[in-house]
Parts: structure tokens; C-alpha cells; sequence
């Protein structure tokens, strides 16, 4: 196997750290030739310390200096402020980007990496949520691979592995349903969040956390789903299934149906999108089915989480529909944690936002650019 040259944007959050792991257990298959972060400057320094790359970006500016005067004894360039992401991912040492960072941030860095061609293992499914279309049109321009490390997608591309001549009659998105499964929205009108960032079955970053308890994350992979694997809207389906032990499914047109299974476990998915075309060895928690005896399937609650729905209207609309989501709930989550608004102000949030930021039939990036300011400015006089 030809030897992989990482980037790995925003290592010292929950999916950086885990793709370290995989890294750190694979000496001869991957190098990290990049390791970015926004805030965490000492987890960044002793990364990079141990992994050795060629160079680090620290986003906020404030924390150069300390950076730079760790690193630079050992060799490793620093870098910081916003143009720096898109000039390292397109390093001619590098041949595969790890997007793990959180939100709307990945957007540009990601376009850069394509038009750069190279191969995407994409975490950061928001980038596909503001702009899908044009991000996968580039992706087939420049002939790169967009390999999902988000769980569900990489179980359907697991399931579609070998088929990729048949097609698919619809996929199964599994959801856990969250801290608030079965909860009505009397329940949800109180609820806090430390509350909301329990979850039952993934230990992941505070962002995606909220997005999980609200299933606005189920809906993001909706629309993330739709342009990963070409399909409709009606040949997308969700089911709750609390286990989490389904990652998802794909029906073929024959009616037979494939799923990808295994414990909740990120390094996984992280593996294979890195790894891929191969299966490398793990020594990860195998599942055993007597833990599990039995598996429940249930239809999600619309009605109460309303983001899901938002989703499919989305994905309807078509435009820039997605990226006015997407912003209006970066805002509402980040208001959210900041102890500002309510737990169920933040779907009215970003209906609010669906109502009144300007359509776009046909974004171009700039389009793009604008819908995500305007969004934001709409959504923070709402807060
Ligand atoms: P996290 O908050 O744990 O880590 C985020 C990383 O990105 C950190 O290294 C941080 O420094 C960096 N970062 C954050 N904002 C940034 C910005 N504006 N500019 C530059 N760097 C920035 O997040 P996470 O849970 O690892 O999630 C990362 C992405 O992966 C998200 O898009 C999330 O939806 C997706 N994802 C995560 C999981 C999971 O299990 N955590 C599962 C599926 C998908
Ligand atoms: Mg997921």
C-alpha cells in the first residue's frame, strides 16, 4: 500500500485525536506531513512534538508565539491566521486531507484541498451541508475521492463497496435519537445542557453533541447522504435505533439490504476512509452479540424534533436552502452553550432563518459565502 501523507485538520478535537491513534498504530502507512488546531495549543505542541510533522497551524492568532517557540527547535514550521489552511493543504507532500473541523471553517479550506487534488477523508460533514453540490462537481472535476469518515456514511459506503454498478433503490440512516429519545416538548422546553451533552452512545465534541440531542446532526447527514451517494430525497429514510450498533443500511432494487454493524466506535470509520481501499488490522473492542440481545428499530419523532424535518425541506428547496440551515444552527448551538437561548429556541431559530435570509436558486461560492454572513447576522438579532 502507498504510503499516506496527512493533514489532519483540527487534530486535537475528538476526531483528530482518534485519527492519531489510527496514525500512531500504522507507522508504515501513514505520515503526518500536517497538523492543525484553533484553541488547543498545548495538545497541538505535543502532537506535533510526537508525530513530527512539517508544519502546524495554530488558527488563533494570540497563540503563535507560544507555539512557534515550542515547535520551532524541532524543525516544524507554524503557521497561523485565516489563509493559512488553504495554502497547507495543498503542500505538495501531502496526498490526503482529514477534515475534523467543526462547521462552516471547513468549507474553504476543504475546496482548496480538492482543487489542489487531493483525496478528502471528510469529517467535517457541514462542508457538504452549505455547499454539496458544488463540492462534489469540483471533487469529479479534479478526480479526487471524498471518503465519509462520519459513521452512517461510511456504513453505506462499506455496504456499496463491490456494488457500485447497482443502484440503489434507498438508504437507512440509523439514529440513536439522542439524551432526549421519546421526550415530548414540554420535557424539551426545560432541559439543560448538561443534559443535552450527555449522549448515550458517543463521546464526541460539544457541537456535534447538541446537534445529536436536537437531531439537527441526523439532518445534516440527510443532506450530507444526498450528495455522498447521488439520491433523492425519498430514497433517504431514518430510523431511530438506540443501540447503535447498525451504523446504517442500503436497500438494493432486488429488496435485498445490507447493513454495516460493529460497536460505536470512531476509529472505525476514521480507519477505513484513511485506510481505504484496505482493511488494516485493529486491535479495537470486538462486539459481542450476547451484550446485545436485542436491536430496536423506531420511527423518529418529527413533531418534536423539528431539525429533521427541516432537513428534507431543505433538500427539496434545493439552492441555498442547506447553508441557511447550517448557519442559523452553528449560531443557535454556540447561543445554546452559551446558556442564552432554549433548547427548542433553536429550531424556532433557524425557521426564522429559512423564512427570511434571501434564496438563491443556483449559489455560486461567493453565494455561498454571503448566505452564511447573512445568515448569521439574521440569527444573532434573533439571540
Ligand atoms: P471537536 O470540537 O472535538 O474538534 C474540533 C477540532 O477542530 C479541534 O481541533 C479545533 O481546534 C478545530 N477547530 C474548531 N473550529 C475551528 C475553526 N473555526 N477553525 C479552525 N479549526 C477549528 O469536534 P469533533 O467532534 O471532532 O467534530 C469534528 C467534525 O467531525 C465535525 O464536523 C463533526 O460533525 C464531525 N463528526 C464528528 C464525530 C465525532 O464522533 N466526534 C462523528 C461524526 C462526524
Ligand atoms: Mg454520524
Amino acid at each position: 500500500m502507498q504510503k499516506r501523507h496527512l493533514a489532519i485538520l483540527g487534530s486535537t478535537g475528538s476526531i483528530g485525536t482518534q485519527t492519531l491513534e489510527v496514525v500512531e498504530a500504522n507507522p508504515d502507512i501513514f505520515e503526518v506531513e500536517v497538523l492543525t488546531a484553533q484553541n488547543n495549543a498545548d495538545l497541538l505542541i505535543e502532537q506535533a512534538a510526537k508525530f513530527r510533522p512539517n508544519v502546524v497551524v495554530i488558527s488563533n492568532e494570540d497563540l503563535y508565539d507560544k507555539v512557534f517557540a515550542a515547535l520551532d527547535p524541532l524543525d516544524i514550521k507554524v503557521y497561523t491566521g485565516e489563509k493559512s489552511l488553504v495554502s497547507v493543504v495543498a503542500m505538495e507532500s501531502v496526498n490526503m486531507v482529514l477534515t475534523a473541523l467543526v462547521g462552516y471553517a471547513g468549507l474553504i479550506p476543504t475546496v482548496a484541498a480538492i482543487k489542489a487534488g487531493k483525496h478528502i477523508a471528510l469529517a467535517n460533514k457541514e462542508t457538504l451541508v452549505v455547499a454539496g453540490e458544488l463540492v462534489t462537481e469540483l471533487a469529479q472535476k479534479h478526480k479526487v475521492d471524498i471518503l465519509p469518515v462520519d459513521s452512517e456514511h461510511s456504513a453505506i459506503f462499506q455496504c456499496l463497496v463491490g456494488e457500485f454498478h447497482n443502484p440503489i433503490e434507498k438508504i437507512i440512516l440509523t439514529a440513536s435519537g439522542g439524551p432526549f429519545r421519546g421526550k415530548d416538548r414540554e420535557f424539551l422546553k426545560t432541559v439543560t445542557k448538561a443534559q443535552a451533552l450527555k449522549h448515550p452512545n458517543w463521546s464526541m465534541g460539544a457541537k456535534i453533541t447538541i446537534d445529536s440531542a436536537s437531531l439537527m446532526n441526523k439532518g445534516l447527514e440527510v443532506i450530507e447522504a444526498k450528495w455522498l451517494f447521488g439520491l433523492t430525497p425519498d430514497q433517504i429514510e431514518v430510523v431511530v435505533h438506540p443501540q447503535s450498533i447498525i451504523h446504517s443500511m442500503v436497500q438494493f432494487e432486488d429488496g435485498s439490504m445490507k447493513a454495516q454493524m460493529g460497536l460505536p466506535d470512531m476509529r472505525i470509520p476514521i480507519q477505513f476512509a484513511i485506510g481505504y481501499p484496505n482493511r488494516l488490522k485493529s486491535n479495537f473492542p470486538r462486539m459481542d452479540f450476547a451484550q446485545f440481545p436485542s436491536l430496536t428499530f423506531e420511527k423518529p419523532d418529527y413533531e418534536t424534533f423539528r431539525n429533521l424535518s427541516f432537513a428534507f425541506e431543505a433538500l427539496k428547496v434545493g439552492g441555498n436552502m442547506a447553508c441557511i440551515i447550517n448557519a442559523a444552527n452553528e449560531i443557535a448551538v454556540a447561543a445554546f452553550l452559551r446558556d442564552e437561548i432554549g433548547f427548542l429556541a433553536m429550531s424556532d431559530l433557524i425557521e426564522n432563518c429559512m423564512k427570511k435570509v434571501s434564496f438563491v436558486r443556483i449559489p455560486t461560492l461567493e453565494d455561498y459565502i454571503e448566505t452564511d454572513k447573512e445568515t448569521r447576522r439574521l440569527a444573532l438579532e434573533f439571540v
